[in-house]
């Protein structure tokens, strides 16, 4: 078996889509090992104190920091079994795959996407959500409906050089399929989303989706007023977060 046979996955659930322009659809989600950055400042990983001016922390880490390598036909095996993974696709459930960062794998998902067509007849919806500091494959642009995409400011705690990648947020803003959420803690954060994105064609104004940061109910409904004040007078579109609404701080569901 080559070594695009096979993929590691993190964990694997049926659920809605929680976020942004999708947000309320049924959607499996698969999430992979890995990510290239460490949000909440390198180091929280060990002791989940927030660094380098971060003011928010990935809530997905001890989850993505783990993970099984799978030979594509044990996983659709174990997905079919656990969720009824092809029929629901072929449904239309949407297939997100997320992360960490899906990216750092993206040779591998394109194998696998490809392995679902030729031995399930399968060709499902995918969403794709990445931290777009890596270029996508255009063998992978061809399969993926909708490019989620979260750049990353100051609060994340990480350097600019890795978060701020020019070529491929171009790449993302001149793609169609691209819907890009921005997580805000505070009013300074639009300054620079404004200074640092979008003056510099980084991102289109049309694919923003503005969203407070915030990992429990009740620091989410301190923050909706402020989001949607900033998106009312800037004309953007806003999304809180369904997920915490609906289920506070569980993760996989
Ligand atoms: S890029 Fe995403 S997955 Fe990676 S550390 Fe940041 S929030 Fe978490």
């Amino acid at each position: 078996m080559s070594r695009n046979q096979k993929i590691a996955v993190s964990e694997y659930f049926y659920s809605l889509q929680g976020e942004g322009k999708t947000m309320g659809i049924p959607a499996i989600f698969l999430r992979l090992t890995g990510c290239n950055l460490m949000c909440g400042g390198y180091g929280v990983e060990k002791d989940g104190k927030l660094r380098d001016g971060a003011t928010w922390l990935c809530d997905t880490i001890k989850v993505w920091m783990k993970g099984t390598t799978y030979g594509f036909a044990s996983l659709v095996e174990l997905l079919n079994k656990d969720i009824d993974f092809i029929q629901r696709l072929q449904n239309g459930v949407h297939l997100v795959i997320t992360g960490g960062e899906p990216l750092l794998q993206q040779e591998r998902i394109v194998a696998f996407l490809e392995y679902i067509e030729q031995e399930h007849g399968c060709r499902p919806i995918i969403e794709i959500e990445t931290n777009a500091t890596i270029q996508p494959l255009d063998t992978l642009d061809v399969r993926v409906q909708y490019w989620n995409t979260s750049p990353k400011l100051s609060n994340s705690g990480m350097p600019k050089p890795e978060r701020i990648v020019p070529d491929v947020l171009k790449w993302f803003a001149q793609n169609p399929n691209t819907m890009s959420k921005i997580v805000i803690a505070e009013e300074s954060d639009y300054d620079e989303l404004e200074q640092d994105f979008i003056a510099k064609g980084y991102i289109d104004p049309k694919q923003i989706v503005l969203m407070p940061s915030a990992d429990s109910i009740e620091e989410l409904l301190a923050k909706n007023q402020l989001v949607a004040d900033l998106c009312i007078q800037h004309q953007l579109r806003m999304c809180t977060r369904m997920h915490v609404e609906i289920w506070n701080q569980l993760t996989g569901v």
